[in-house]
């Protein structure tokens, strides 16, 4: 089980409904910031959706609507007394940025920031792609790994009781019982892992259909509903992230990065559902499970 929240969904500037670039993905004790706007960690704190439990945070890229409230997240993180490593991923100037401010307010943080090119645990995998924006930009793809549960029924039906066997079974090696080979992919199920997939900033392109093609979830920015100067921004309409989204076979669309020209979005997600149907609006603060 994945839990995504939309801590932010506004884009450039604030509106009054939508605070700016942000999104907690939270599985098991992992939780994962995907972009990081002015305010986050004040969304993150009202609700108690404590700042230090996050382990990696990716950066899409250093435009200030999407990193401006980096600094401060890291400062508090460590007024709050952090020790475990912070796993950061992001453009190549994330580094300069960080650390120069760092110079300048004379903060030093009592722990560990490791920059990495990609994240990889026993459960998950973090990867980027390319998207096309108007600087360096990047998407994130997660992906949670495959797993093996051993098919409980078939295992009562068939009588076996030994452990050693199930462990066998489980490790995906035959095993002989009651003078039969019983062969492990009868005895397995394969739970899918889910791909939770984010672009960032971009403009309808074709490196992010090729990454994002089948992920459970697509988050892709939908800044205006139809402004004919959007590619020239780096942007995209409503109606190209829907068409990504098609193109790409995705699961299920959040449209965000709203301009906050908009105050309405009911065009918005007519228009995306026009092209493809399994398209959302998240408000601000909603968060959606995925099984
Ligand atoms: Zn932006
Ligand atoms: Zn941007």
């Amino acid at each position: 089980m994945i839990q995504v929240f939309f801590l932010g969904t506004s884009g450039g500037s604030p509106s009054k409904k939508r605070r700016l670039p942000a999104f907690l993905i939270r599985r098991e004790a992992l939780n994962i910031l995907l972009d990081c706007g002015e305010g986050t960690q004040y969304t993150l704190m009202s609700y108690k959706l404590g700042i230090n439990s996050i382990k990696v945070i990716g950066i899409s890229h250093m435009h200030g609507d999407h990193v401006f409230g980096l600094l401060g997240l890291i400062a508090s993180m460590g007024l709050l007394d952090r020790k475990d490593t912070l796993y950061l991923l992001g453009p190549r100037k994330l580094k300069d940025f960080l650390f120069t401010a760092f110079e300048y307010s004379k903060f030093y943080p009592p722990f560990k920031i490791e920059f990495i090119d990609a994240y990889s645990d026993s459960d998950i995998t973090i990867t980027t792609f390319k998207t096309c924006h108007t600087i360096e930009s990047q998407g994130y793809l997660i992906i949670e790994k495959d797993r093996v549960k051993i098919n409980e029924e078939k295992i009562r039906d068939e009588g076996i009781k030994d452990w050693r066997i199930i462990r066998k079974l489980k490790e995906g090696n035959p095993v002989e019982f009651n003078g039969k080979v019983l062969k492990p992919d009868d005895y397995l199920i394969v739970k899918k892992g889910l791909k939770i997939a984010y672009t960032g900033d971009t403009r309808p392109c074709q490196s992010v259909i090729d990454s994002v093609k089948n992920v459970d979830l697509l988050i892709h920015e939908a800044t205006f509903l139809n402004e004919p100067s959007a590619y020239t921004y780096g942007h995209s309409n409503v109606g190209d992230a829907a068409t990504v989204a098609l193109e790409a076979s995705v699961k299920l669309l959040a449209l965000t990065h709203i301009s906050p020209r908009y105050d309405d979005v009911s065009l918005h997600l007519r228009e995306a559902r026009r092209i493809f149907l399994k398209s959302i609006l998240p408000d601000d603060l909603s968060y959606i499970t995925l099984k």
